[in-house]
């Protein structure tokens, strides 16, 4: 039987997305800081276009100027330097899931990286897209806020370094500049043994904006706790770190803790809203649990 061939879709853009004025991919840092100098505002800066192609899809013929990073290897790297992590902006999931540092330094990272998407979206979406997109849901804050990371925001004239907790200042809004650009994520190593656990909280198993997520990372001198790290996603206005329950967990051991106590704290450090992927005493009850969730688990790592 033959088949019918299917109707053709209607284009929604009005006037073909080719109609900007100026693409640029350039070679080398130097050379993108420059255009964004000049262009500032106007130019629409594209890693790997995931988000940035969904948010404008009903408006790409407004762009007129892009600035397209593919090019630039040296935003693509993950190195050692001085004691700290640098990962470049331009670093996609994939790499991340794959690194064997990433994997060893920062498993958290790696698993929440593993659970971005899909294999086409972890492929191409970037850290930097991520961070820059700053979604309360976006599966990379949370781990990246509990293992202390700050972001090196450039422009032609210089550089500053934010820390991950001050860089988010409401839902897909962060404090950067017109002229700045994300070109790399600074991360802390330590001597001292270091444990994590990651959840994601989503309705599906794969391609799900995540409806809750906790990182915790927590750094021990033999049994117990020196340094914390808890960070949730989805539950608040930006990804937030939970300092209160830090607090609670320095200079004790995980045997030492309450986890349903501490369980309860967490619901009054957050302020979740009500929306398609769940309601306010939905997330409320699940960040009760994942966080004892959590704290079993690590108990567990830290005992084998
Ligand atoms: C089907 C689908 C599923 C998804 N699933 C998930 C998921 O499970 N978890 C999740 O967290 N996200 C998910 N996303 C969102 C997205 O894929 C990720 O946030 C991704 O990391 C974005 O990276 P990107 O390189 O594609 O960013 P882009 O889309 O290229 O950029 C995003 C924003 O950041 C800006 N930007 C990017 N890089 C820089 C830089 N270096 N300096 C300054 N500005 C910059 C861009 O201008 C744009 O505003 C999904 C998206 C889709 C379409």
């Amino acid at each position: 039987m033959m088949r019918k061939s299917p109707m053709k879709q209607e284009n929604r853009q009005t006037i073909s997305g080719a109609d900007f004025k100026e693409y640029f991919q350039p070679e080398n840092l130097q050379k993108a800081l420059e255009i964004k100098a000049e262009y500032k505002e106007e130019l629409k800066v594209a890693a790997g276009s995931t988000d940035l192609l969904v948010a404008n899809y009903e408006k790409l013929h407004e762009i007129e100027y892009w600035l397209d990073l593919v090019k630039l290897d040296e935003l693509k790297e993950i190195k050692v330097k001085d004691n700290k992590l640098h990962i470049g902006a331009m670093v996609t999931h994939l790499d991340l899931m794959d690194s064997d540092l990433i994997k060893d330094k920062l498993p958290v990272l790696a698993a929440a990286a593993e659970d971005v998407g899909s294999p086409q979206i972890r492929s191409r979406g970037t850290i930097g897209g991520n961070i820059c997109t700053s979604s309360p849901a976006g599966d990379l804050l949370a781990p990246l806020l509990s293992y202390e990371a700050s972001f090196k925001l450039q422009t032609e004239a210089g550089e500053r370094i934010v820390k991950a907790e001050d860089f988010f200042t409401g839902p897909k809004r962060n404090l950067m500049e017109a002229d700045e650009l994300l070109t790399e994520i600074i991360i802390p190593m330590t001597e001292n043994k270091r444990e994590g656990s990651w959840i994601k909280v989503g309705r599906r198993k794969a391609l799900v904006i995540s409806t809750l997520t906790l990182a915790v990372v927590l750094e021990f001198e033999g049994e117990k706790i020196v340094k914390a790290g808890v960070a949730m996603g989805s539950v608040a206005p930006t990804p937030v770190r939970l300092k209160g329950i830090e607090a609670v967990m320095i200079d004790q051991t995980l045997k030492d803790l309450d986890y349903k106590a501490l369980g309860k704290e967490v619901k009054s450090s957050i302020n979740p809203i009500d929306d398609l992927r769940g309601t306010k005493e939905y997330r409320e009850d699940v960040a009760v649990d994942v966080m004892v969730r959590a704290l079993n688990e690590l108990e567990r790592k830290v005992s084998s």
